[in-house]
């Protein structure tokens, strides 16, 4: 199921806008929901697709992030890189229904189907990875280490040892949670909450898995290996689904978050993929033309400058910027060029210079020349 196109699953185009994607979910998950559908075991399956889907695609972050990390089968790059887990369903009950509050307000108040159905989900990691500025431009492979639950695939999490080693609560029939009568200010209600019995599972443990304790889960400390793909930015985010931490009990993995942090280059400024050069010259040297050394991500490069160079003057190198991610091009260099007067002069050269400002006419300062006229 991870490896639908979440596009092709909301039968919208790559282009769609958020409305038409929002219509797209709102038709499906009415067309699928499970209390429409209660013998229809496909139905259930395509929610959840759906689900999933709009949970990416209706968020415009995480959408941005599908498009930009997602290959064609819409599989984050990462994925590779993970032994297991790869068939896991990565939807998020939990933290999709509430983020969808509005539309599931309105769409299933009706059935009271809201949190009834929900998945418990393990927390999400968070980390940051620094990167050098070289790192971020050309794509780097990280290794980092984290600590991690993870479920026990001895007893596949059932805390009972082989997985086998244990029966079926009789508190909750096996379902993990069990309704009650609450007396309240407006009389009895009638609500649903975990099975005390079980702790939720369902079962009843006769032997403990040995490698856990009968925890269903374990501690451990992960090294994981990241591909960071160039053109990757500072305060951008790598978030591999499912590999944060199991959940407590049965349900899905939370996601794994990186928070990209990269240094600055020393003197180039990087605006998305274009890079930006704030070039300081001699003011001679506007004035006769020559050649300025500039750093570029593949190393130095001789830079001309006419002669009679203006300051304030931009001077574009296409394609000497920044990788764009995913794709086979790249930004540009662009070069601001700032004269520099001198901050102490001799005698000589102020003897120099008032020569030269005699020899030059007023009228080569065309600018200086229509400032005059204009206040005059
Ligand atoms: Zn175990
Ligand atoms: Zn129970």
């Amino acid at each position: 199921m991870a490896n639908k196109d979440y596009y092709s699953v909301l039968g919208v185009d790559k282009k769609a806008s958020a409305d038409e994607i929002k219509s797209a979910y709102r038709r499906l998950a009415k067309k699928y929901h499970p209390d429409l559908n209660k013998d229809d075991k496909t139905a259930a399956e395509k929610f959840k697709e759906v689900n999933e889907a709009y949970e990416v695609l209706g968020d415009e972050k995480k959408r941005a992030n599908y498009d930009q990390f997602g290959n064609a089968e819409g599989q984050p790059n990462f994925g590779d890189f993970f032994g297991g887990n790869g068939g896991s369903f990565s939807g998020s009950f939990g933290e999709g229904f509430g983020g969808f509050g509005d539309l599931f307000g309105d769409l299933f108040g009706a059935f009271g189907g809201r949190g009834a159905r929900t998945i418990e989900r393990g927390e999400d990691i968070d980390v940051q990875i620094n990167l050098s500025f070289d790192e971020a431009a050309f794509g780097v492979y990280k290794e980092i280490i984290i600590p991690k639950i993870e479920k026990c695939l001895s007893c596949q999490g059932t805390g009972a040892k082989d997985g086998k080693e244990f029966s079926q609560c009789s508190t909750c029939k096996g379902k993990g949670r069990v309704r009650y009568t609450q007396q309240t200010l407006f009389g009895t209600t009638i609500q649903e909450g975990p099975c005390k019995d079980c702790n939720g599972t369902g079962r009843i443990v006769k032997e403990k898995c040995a490698q856990c304790s009968g925890k269903g889960y374990k501690k451990v400390t992960k090294t994981v290996k990241i591909k960071i793909p160039a053109g990757i930015d500072n305060g951008q985010t790598i978030t591999m689904r499912g590999e944060g931490n199991a959940p407590f009990r049965e349900g899905v993995s939370g996601d794994l978050r990186i928070h990209v942090k990269v240094s600055p280059h020393k003197v180039l400024v990087r605006d998305k993929f274009d890079l930006h050069l704030e070039l300081y010259v001699p003011f001679t040297l506007a004035l006769l033309g020559g050649k300025v050394e500039i750093p570029t991500l593949n190393g130095p490069y001789m830079l001309e400058i006419k002669e009679l160079t203006q300051s304030g003057t931009v001077m574009r190198l296409k394609g000497k910027g920044i990788k764009v991610l995913n794709r086979d091009s790249y930004g540009d260099l662009i070069v601001t060029i700032k004269t520099e007067a001198p901050k102490s002069l001799d005698k000589k050269s102020k003897q120099l210079l008032a020569q030269l400002s005699e020899e030059i006419p007023r009228q080569a300062y065309s600018k200086y020349e229509a400032y005059l006229k204009k206040i005059k």
